[in-house]
């Protein structure tokens, strides 16, 4: 009998870069400002606003253009002109519509567990965004389920294997981050294996004791490593 019925695999910085645009329209924010504002201000008041926010507006680039927004008022204490707000929202399309990139063997990875187990994405973000990103990567095939939730917290994972009937034991967790993707599942009894990616979002940061999870350098090592677990 195999050990895991499900492997779950985040999206965001772990199948696809994502964060890298977030830190290009960092820069294009502070150039934007640059005229009100120190550059150190700028991101400060930005990062500020983008983790303060989640707890109204959730995570994606969605609500990252309203804490863009946000940020632009306080910066130039009022003084942003409808034109400069134009370019922030300018900004967050152009985000939306940046063509995916996937992470090397992410594909080659994905094809050879779902010949074994059922495979799971559970991305947190803006529903219509995740789904466009999805669908653009071609992945969409190698997953049976998909969850876009809005918090990533022990109490979701405990959710989303109840559905789906899944022992904690028997569900592994793979992601790019130790706060949303290992912690939550290491706490309800699941295993997870953490792969840290070139960009992280400082907010996703989280210390763990190191014999709760498995850390490897790149998603095409999962499969063998899976393997050696399940004997
Ligand atoms: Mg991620």
């Amino acid at each position: 009998m195999r050990r895991f019925d499900v492997i779950a695999f985040d999206a965001d910085d772990t199948l696809w870069h994502e964060e890298r645009k977030f830190v290009d329209a960092e820069e294009k924010i502070v150039a934007l400002l640059s005229g009100y504002h120190s550059a150190e201000t700028i991101r400060d008041r930005l990062h500020h606003y983008d983790v303060s926010n989640i707890k109204f507006w959730g995570y994606g680039v969605k609500s990252y253009v309203l804490s863009m927004i946000e940020a632009a008022i306080t910066i130039t204490e009022g003084r942003v002109s409808g034109a400069e707000i134009q370019q922030l929202v300018d900004l967050g399309r152009a985000m939306l519509a940046h063509p995916i990139e996937t992470f090397p063997h992410v594909e080659t990875t994905l094809a050879n567990l779902n010949r074994t187990h059922t495979l799971m994405l559970i991305t947190k973000g803006d529903l219509l965004d995740q789904e466009m990103k999805l669908a653009q990567s071609g992945l969409g095939e190698y997953f049976e389920h998909v969850e876009v939730v809005s918090n990533k917290q022990p109490d979701t994972y405990r959710r989303v294997l109840r559905r789906y009937k899944i022992q904690p034991e028997r569900f592994m967790m793979i992601g790019n981050a130790m706060r949303s993707d290992i912690k939550p599942v290491v706490e309800i009894g699941g295993n997870a294996i953490y792969i840290p990616a070139g960009l992280s979002w400082a907010h996703e940061r989280a210390e763990l004791d190191k014999s709760h999870f498995a850390k490897l350098d790149h998603i095409g090592q999962v499969p063998a490593y899976i393997k050696q677990l399940e004997g």
